[in-house]
């Protein structure tokens, strides 16, 4: 062994690893795949239906479609809004580059929206302001950023614009207060990393029964509404198609896992706000409340990420790395990828400032529900090492 392995395996006997992520998984999950993999049916069938009805009841919502993942529900969402042609919408530029893509895909043009440094999402005067360069935005996507129960109502007034042109990307938001407000979709995530977890997938949830029944249609093929039952005993080979869609259906493997992990979430959105108040009190009591900024919090936070904001960021999450606890930056601003760069206009990326300082600070720390109370005191211990003076 040499001497750098030597050190390098002593460094992680004394560290446990702290991983950024760990998905959880509800003890019935593994057993539900195998009902469905004994019952002949894999893919969008009775599954789904079951899921998409309990989403429905959990959310309040009339109508919850599955997708095939939340960057789907976003630009099936903002397809069927059938807006012209490069027509602006706004978007924070401090969100998934996926939602941003969603808007691009669909056939608009991203206009971005600043993003107010205390909530690290788009505040009444940003939206006004994006909506006032945009000449008359056509629609909005609002971004629930780590959970933060944004008021889309209040950014829409401010925008001038009408609720129904609103979609919610809520991957951040199951857990907390999601899918109110008559928007005119509410759009989830199912990702590995996300609150309700199933590995990939996404939905839409709205109580528009158009939308509902043309999602339907759109995330498969665009045939008609129940061709998925075709191979089914019973079913008809005959189907329509009126328009041309998508491959874009949630499988009925997919949807038994979320139907687990949705009777888990509760105990795990009780978990997480735990783990969020340890933290918040280990700055306390290290002394570092002046140091290590925390994003301000609102009732019916879903607490999706622990994020902070620190000095010499960079350097820090190396440090953290090396101590073996995972970090991570939610997100990369868009204006800040290269791809994004060339769809928007050439003006648009001098018109976030506040984005631009807080992307260099923002770190998101480890949370999820088997995460230890040990392992926040020691991400904590770290850090405060990492800025002491
Ligand atoms: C994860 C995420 C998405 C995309 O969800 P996928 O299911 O991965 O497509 C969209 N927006 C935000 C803010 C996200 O974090």
């Amino acid at each position: 062994m040499s001497a750098t392995t030597a050190a390098m395996s002593a460094t992680s006997a004394v560290s446990p690893a702290v991983p950024f992520t760990v998905p959880p998984f509800a003890p019935d999950a593994g057993p539900a795949v195998q009902r469905v993999l004994r019952s002949g049916w894999v893919t969008t069938g009775p599954e789904c239906a079951a899921f998409e009805a309990e989403l429905s009841a959990y959310l309040d919502q009339p109508h919850v479609v599955t997708v095939a993942s939340g960057t789907q529900a976003l630009e099936l969402s903002l397809r069927a809004l059938r807006l012209d042609p490069g027509a602006p919408v706004l978007t924070p530029s401090l969100t998934f580059c996926g939602a941003v893509g969603a808007i691009v895909h669909a056939g608009y043009r991203p206009v971005l929206v600043d993003v107010d440094e205390t909530t690290l999402t788009p505040s009444t005067e940003t939206a006004a302001a994006a909506a006032a360069r945009a000449g008359r935005p056509a629609a909005m996507v609002g971004c629930d950023l780590g959970g933060y129960p944004v008021d889309h109502r209040a950014l829409a007034d401010a925008a001038g614009l009408p609720y129904r042109r609103v979609v919610v990307d809520a991957a951040h938001g199951p857990g907390g207060d999601v899918g109110r407000g008559a928007f005119f979709a509410t759009c989830l995530s199912f990702y590995a990393t996300k609150n309700l977890p199933i590995g990939e997938g996404g939905a839409v949830a709205t109580d528009d029964g158009d939308l509902a029944d043309w999602l339907r249609s759109a995330r498969l093929h665009g045939m008609t509404r129940d061709a998925w039952r075709r191979y089914l005993p019973g079913g008809s080979w005959r189907y329509e198609v009126a328009e041309i869609g998508y491959k874009a259906n949630l499988t009925d493997l997919q949807a038994a896992i979320g139907r687990a992990q949705l009777a888990a979430l509760p105990g795990w959105q009780a978990r997480r706000a735990e783990l969020v108040a340890r933290y918040d009190a280990g700055w306390r009591d290290a002394g570092l409340a002046e140091v290590v900024r925390v994003p301000r919090r609102h009732p019916g936070h879903a607490f999706h990420l622990y994020q902070i904001l620190v000095p010499r960021r960079d350097e820090i999450s190396a440090a953290l790395a090396d101590a073996g606890i995972g970090t991570s930056v939610h997100f990369i601003p868009v204006h800040r990828l290269h791809g994004y760069r060339r769809v928007l206009a050439p003006g648009e990326p001098g018109t976030v400032p506040v984005t631009d300082r807080v992307a260099d600070q923002l770190l998101s720390l480890p949370l999820y529900p088997g995460l230890s109370d040990a392992a926040v005191d020691l991400v904590v211990e770290r850090l405060a090492g990492l800025l002491a003076p």
